[in-house]
């Protein structure tokens, strides 16, 4: 096969890794817009899929796609692409997991500020035309207690950034977990007692989805503060919605939701809930990382394959 691997790039990647992927030999197309239907077409020809988390590799397109070896997958999660089906027909998917993790860590302190002042919010109503000084009275995060569930990368990058904040920074992850100084490692029953702000950041499986639920939230400090910008699912977002509505939750910021896009914005009307379409890892410097992490592990497959 040569350097003749056609790669599809099918959801936008850097402009700088398409050019080192030309230069190092690969023919390349950049589709990056290309629908589902038009996906099923032009998939026979390549042996390559480059995809972010917009384009689905699923068992239609594994089956249309008869000459490819590898989906490469720039991000972290690969809920997007049915691993096990590719797997099964020799099909290799890699992934670029910790290319984004200080873009997804500086959204969730990002949001850990808005949820503590109320800036969205304060916008919409300068947006609107009003001066409503007296409405948008805000607290500090100096001080307060972040439970942090899930320290792998980005658990851990955000841990490392609220505790510079002043923040009293809780920790809790099913799995060992290396020496961490800034933060105490804790039960989960302990984050939901003492937490003024908690932020999930474990991937989404049968033991974590809705890991957030009614019975959960009821044992939670009155006027805690929660952020998603991990899964959509691992928070039960009726649930949410109730404890929003009954003021046990203050606020909430959600980058990613249990359905993208959703069928539903009801949450969105509610004035405590800020959030983002899934937007936690476009930063030009996370797209940089990504996409030079992509032109690394192509070469290593050639070298490795052929
Ligand atoms: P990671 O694999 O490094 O860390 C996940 C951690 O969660 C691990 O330490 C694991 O032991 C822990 N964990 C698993 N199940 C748990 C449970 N039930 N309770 C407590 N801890 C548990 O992953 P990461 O790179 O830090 O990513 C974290 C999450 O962020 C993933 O869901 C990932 O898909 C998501 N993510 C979102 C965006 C975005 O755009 N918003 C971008 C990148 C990653």
């Amino acid at each position: 096969m040569g350097k003749t691997l056609n790669v599809l790039i099918c959801d936008p990647i850097s402009a700088c890794a398409v050019g080192s992927l030309e230069s190092h030999g690969y023919h390349v197309s950049v589709q990056d817009k290309i629908t589902a239907e038009e996906l099923l077409k032009a998939v026979p020809d390549y042996h390559v899929m480059v995809v972010r988390s917009r384009t689905k590799v699923k068992k239609e397109v594994v089956d249309a796609a008869r000459s490819l070896r590898v989906v490469v997958r720039g991000g972290v999660g690969v809920d997007n692409i049915d691993v096990e089906y590719c797997l099964a027909k020799g099909i290799k998917v890699l992934n670029t997991p910790a290319a984004s993790s200080s873009s997804v860590a500086e959204l969730t302190v990002s949001y850990i500020f808005a949820l503590a002042r109320p800036i969205v919010q304060a916008t919409e109503s300068l947006r609107a035309g009003k001066w409503e000084k007296s409405k948008f009275h805000g607290s500090e995060v100096q001080g307060k207690t972040l439970g942090i569930i899930g320290l792998g990368r980005i658990g851990m990058a955000v841990g490392q950034r609220a505790a510079a904040l002043g923040m009293v920074v809780h920790g809790f992850d099913t799995c060992a977990v290396g020496p961490a100084p800034f933060m105490m490692l804790v039960s989960l029953e302990e984050i939901y007692a003492r937490s003024d702000f908690i932020t999930v950041h474990v991937p989404l499986c049968e033991e974590t989805h809705h890991m957030i639920d009614a019975a959960v939230f009821a044992r939670l400090k009155d006027g805690v503060r929660i952020i998603d910008c991990a899964r959509g699912g691992v928070i039960d977002e009726e649930a949410l919605y109730e404890a929003i509505k009954s003021g046990k939750v203050a606020g909430a910021a959600l980058d990613v939701l249990e359905t993208e896009p959703p069928s539903s914005f009801k949450l969105f009307q509610l004035p405590q809930v800020i959030g983002s379409p899934h937007m936690g890892a476009m930063t030009a410097e996370a797209t940089e990382r990504i996409g030079g992490e992509v032109v690394d592990l192509l070469d290593r497959f050639y070298q490795e394959s052929f």
